[in-house]
């Protein structure tokens, strides 16, 4: 059997902590049945990040949906930074403590890989970045990792569960066991345009024998104007410089006329070597570096008990909003009963992000479908000028 928690057993709150059905067992043997109200925030981004995306909420609702609880939260895909609240639950404390664990778990992970999926979208403007990296991470988890690699600003991803999550066509091109498998990249390509639906961009590979630039030349003169790119997956141990060998397989191609060709480059990408080679490289696969993405490490913590405010030494206490301004994302956090804020960079009206999500635990808000998170991503990494990645 797969060593998975089923669905069921964690909407049950069966993957918590040991600690929480302590707490419970005590507060309940002890007659504390108080109300309380608890936020998630972060205390600081892993490596050198600056800010995240916000991901993990639809199944964040899917998991609270139900329990006698209200819940707050921004939409899912905002731009968030440390010490800026990204969700507030309010019940009795007894009802909801066995879900601190699962909820982190689901908002930790996919923030992070839509934060990774952003970075490197970024740092590849218009070209396209595909996720790779189902293959590096737990199969049960390829659907969660490739639709918030797509929410992040990924463009495509190649697991068909992942796909089919979003709603897209599965991305891909062949892999080296093909080539191997029929002795020549050339016969492959030829293969491949012969079998494989017109609808499908015809990409070849072209690093499995050969030189790259002499393995492209020949798939352009096999396929002429059908080939939509060469893909290169060239071995570490022979990279040497790969920007430059992605230039020289650029000039052979265009000296013979094959200018339409892309160059789609894969293997140990991330954002640091999307920027250096995004002057020659058309698209990329990016496989770990966003399936493996650093989890971002929200933190959940008593706020308020009983109508008092309240904190543990190191953070806040009390509700408090989360204030943006949709023009520049200029943020503000204040104590919740504080009026709305003008934005001092535009003197325009800040939203309040912490909206409801969960009222009484009946869901009300509409979820959005990927493609509206993605684009709602994409809008604000437009205006992120604060950083690179
Ligand atoms: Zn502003």
């Amino acid at each position: 059997m797969f060593h998975i928690a089923a669905p069921e057993e964690i909407k049950a709150g069966k993957t918590t902590d040991f600690y929480f059905t302590n707490t419970v067992k005590i507060l309940k043997a002890k007659g504390i049945h108080k109300h309380a109200a608890a936020e998630v925030c972060l205390k600081d981004f892993p490596k050198d990040w600056q800010w995240g995306v916000l991901a993990g909420i639809e199944e964040a609702a899917y998991l609270l949906e139900g329990l006698p609880i209200s819940v707050y939260a921004p939409e899912e895909g905002t731009i968030f930074q440390p010490r800026q609240p990204v969700m507030l639950i309010e019940g009795h404390y007894i009802d909801y403590a066995v879900y601190e664990t699962p909820l982190l778990g689901l908002l930790c992970q996919a923030s992070g890989v839509a934060t990774k999926a952003s970075r490197s979208k970024k740092a590849a403007g218009n070209r396209s970045v595909i996720s790779f990296g189902a293959r590096r991470m737990h199969p049960a988890l390829a659907p969660m990792i490739e639709r918030n690699a797509y929410i992040g600003g990924c463009d495509g991803v190649a697991s068909l569960a992942g796909a089919d999550l979003i709603g897209m066509a599965p991305r891909g091109t062949v892999p080296h066991a093909l080539v191997l498998m029929m002795g020549d990249s050339a016969a492959v390509a030829q293969a491949f345009h012969e079998v494989i639906e017109p609808q499908i961009k015809r990409i070849t590979l072209v690093d499995t024998f050969s030189d790259e630039k002499l393995e492209a030349v020949r798939a352009a003169e096999v396929l002429g104007d059908a080939l939509f790119a060469v893909r290169l997956d060239t071995p570490s141990s022979r990279r040497g410089n790969m920007r430059q060998i992605l230039e020289e397989v650029r000039w052979e191609l265009d000296y013979r006329g094959y200018k339409q060709v892309k160059l789609f480059v894969s293997g140990g990408l991330d954002e640091y070597k999307i920027t250096e080679l995004n002057p020659v490289a058309d698209a990329y696969g990016v496989g770990a570096s966003i399936s493996n993405a650093p989890v971002v490490n929200f933190a959940f913590d008593l706020v308020e008990i009983e109508g008092q405010p309240i904190a543990k030494k190191g953070k806040k206490c009390g509700r408090k909003q989360l204030w943006r301004c949709p023009g520049c994302l200029y943020s503000v956090v204040t104590p919740a009963s504080e009026t709305p804020v003008l934005c001092p960079n535009c003197q325009s009206p800040c939203s309040a992000l912490l909206t409801p999500l969960i009222k009484d635990g009946r869901l009300v808000r509409k979820l959005p479908k990927p493609q509206a998170i993605r684009d709602y991503v994409l809008s604000q990494l437009e205006k992120l000028v604060l950083c690179q990645p």
